[in-house]
């Protein structure tokens, strides 16, 4: 393969998290799926009447479906004395388990000495991310990781200082530069709603 083209491709992607970025996705398909069955499928309505929502995600529900649906949700916890707690989420629980996938596949995708360098370099985690992976790894690959994050730490701070520096001059910040100021919050704090709450 072409190294060149490879650092390019890295280049020209807005640099988000890799885990936050998949489980986004996931966290969005998932939401539009359980609203839908929460209501029409037995066995996930009696799970949902056990685990409910965390506000986080009650509040995602509620604007991505009709109020007729939230009425009948809202009717069948009530009902039921179900009382969302923090502690208890249908769609964090989910969540949580796809991420913990995520992390072992991405320890596996860093140690594994046949991963070719570019591969993992293009890998950028959050800092929360990069925590969890850190527990899982040391020696020289854990060495040579936390370069890799430095790395991204500074081309982010660049892009950063670019941003803010063309305040005046908007037309000319790059892409990265562009998303540069949310790719902060995510790189500080983790995707939105990371963990529900
Ligand atoms: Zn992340
Ligand atoms: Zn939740």
């Amino acid at each position: 393969m072409d190294e060149g083209a490879v650092i390019r491709e890295i280049l020209s992607i807005p640099h988000r998290c890799c885990i936050c970025e998949r489980l986004d996705r996931i966290e969005f398909d998932y939401m539009c799926e359980i609203q839908y069955q929460v209501t029409r499928n037995d066995d996930v309505k009696s799970d949902f009447i056990k685990k409910g929502f965390c506000n986080y995600h009650f509040w995602c529900i509620a604007s991505l479906t009709t109020p007729e649906a939230i009425a009948s949700i809202g009717t069948m916890l009530i009902e039921n004395d179900s009382f969302p707690s923090t502690n208890n989420c249908l769609i964090c629980e989910y969540l949580k388990r796809i991420e913990a996938e995520f992390i072992d596949e991405s320890v596996k995708n860093i140690t594994v000495t046949t991963s070719e360098n570019a591969v993992r370099s293009a890998m950028r985690f959050c800092q929360p991310h990069f925590g969890l992976i850190m527990k899982h790894i040391n020696g020289e690959i854990a060495e040579y990781f936390s370069n890799i994050q430095k790395l991204h730490k500074e081309q982010l701070l660049g892009e950063l200082k670019g941003f803010v520096e063309k305040r005046d001059k908007r037309s000319e910040r790059n892409e990265n530069e562009g998303t540069s100021w949310w790719r902060a919050v995510e790189k500080l704090v983790g995707r939105k709603g990371m963990w529900g709450k």
